[in-house]
């Protein structure tokens, strides 16, 4: 059998080198060429013996993934569309600013949350992604843009795992590839400089902060159960109060001394003063006087199948205005690449859904969110 090496961590190399007789130091040379050098080729690597790579070439590729498109807006955001297979297709999203490169990542073929504001929530759920399949999309990503940009240095200065799918419910194959991207012989990022979002899988962010305690983005949404249990379904099972503490336990591990959340601004269901109040008084009960948060509004990408709508300006402005009056932090998070479909939420990519979600999504559409104006 085969084995793509884009599927090892460095201990995983390690292991895998060690099996076919070679030192440790052998594999990190591979790691190297892998991660550093973007080499997909074995006689590339002329630092390692002959006979080793002659052994290599017998049962080990490098294999990234097909580029199905590519497109760059406007604002230089490039949005890849990549295919992982059985008419699956995930997207990840280079987002280029002044100081730093960040690349958004998908962990699984759809996702199985479902919601109601995100169109991969819409489309279903397939399948989680290999650790090589999610490393391939940095590997393929950050070595493109250096030949595209003529550079030998890093482009990729951040990686969010924002793209399509919930990394917390892929979990085994996230971490040996958060790792790689922290491993100075790949791609050396900080462990702020690594961000995992997620909807608030409780048991996973505690397993996180042991294994692999990058930044930390919850995508809160709603200030109370009600609200929340119908935005993101998974509510249900990790309520606000379970999610606010494990959101604390993770802070005493966490690279940075607060957790993000992310509160996608949606007219009339979750934008008005007395839910900023609820959240103030939330993020107050958990804070015992300190500060412990940040908040990133994002303001909706509407897409068709939702029948939700952005937030107006003026709205979006009240609320942040309300956040950071009571002493809390809050960003607006500015729309990149929105005319490639490459904004928050929009990545949909293309999904065989097999657990039927998509059609239960449509029926519980039917169900109007209660706007409270
Ligand atoms: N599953 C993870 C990570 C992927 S989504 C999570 O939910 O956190 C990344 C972010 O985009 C999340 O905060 C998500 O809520 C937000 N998002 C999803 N759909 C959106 C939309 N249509 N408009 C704006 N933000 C959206
Ligand atoms: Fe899944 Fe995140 Fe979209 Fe919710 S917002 S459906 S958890 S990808």
């Amino acid at each position: 059998m085969t084995t793509n090496l884009l599927n090892f961590d460095l201990q995983g190399l390690v292991a895998y080198c060690e099996s076919l007789g070679e030192k440790r130091f052998r594999a990190t040379q591979l790691f190297r060429w892998i991660h550093q050098r973007g080499a997909s080729d074995f006689d590339q690597m002329t630092d390692l013996a002959k006979s080793l790579r002659e052994k290599l070439k017998t049962q080990a590729v490098i294999e990234g993934l097909p580029v199905i498109t590519q497109h760059e807006s406007q604002d230089g955001t490039i949005k890849w569309l990549f295919d992982v297979g059985d008419g699956n297709a995930v997207e990840s999203v280079f987002i280029p600013e002044d100081d730093r490169g960040t690349l958004c990542v998908s962990s699984q073929a759809g996702c199985a949350v479902g919601c109601r504001f995100c169109s991969t929530g819409h489309q279903g759920f397939s399948r989680n992604l290999t650790t090589g399949e999610i490393l391939a999309q940095l590997w393929f990503a950050e070595h493109f843009l250096r030949k595209h940009l003529k550079t030998e240095e890093r482009v990729i200065t951040n990686v969010v795992m924002m793209g399509m799918g919930e990394p917390m419910q892929n979990y085994s194959a996230l971490v040996p590839a958060l790792r790689t991207m922290l491993d100075d012989h790949a791609y050396g990022l900080s462990r702020r400089r690594v961000t995992v979002s997620t909807s608030g899988v409780v048991p996973m962010m505690d397993r996180l902060s042991q294994d692999c305690a990058v930044a930390l983005a919850v995508s809160l949404h709603a200030p109370n159960d009600a609200l929340r249990d119908n935005l993101v379904p998974l509510n249900k099972k990790y309520p606000l109060d379970e999610l606010m503490q494990a959101c604390l336990r993770y802070l005493e591990f966490a690279p940075r001394d607060f957790i993000t959340f992310e509160y996608c601004m949606l007219d009339g269901v979750n934008d008005q003063p007395e839910h900023a109040q609820q959240l103030i008084a939330l993020i107050e009960k958990y804070g015992k006087g300190k500060p412990w948060c940040k908040l990133n509004l994002i303001p909706f990408n509407p897409f068709p199948a939702s029948g939700l709508l952005r937030s107006s300006n003026a709205a979006v402005a009240a609320f942040a205005k309300a956040l950071s009056d009571a002493g809390i932090v809050t960003t607006v998070r500015k729309t990149r690449g929105d005319d490639i479909d490459a904004a928050c939420g929009q990545l949909a990519g293309d999904v065989k859904d097999r657990t039927r979600a998509a059609e239960r999504m449509a029926k519980q559409r039917t169900i109007p969110l209660q706007p409270v104006r």
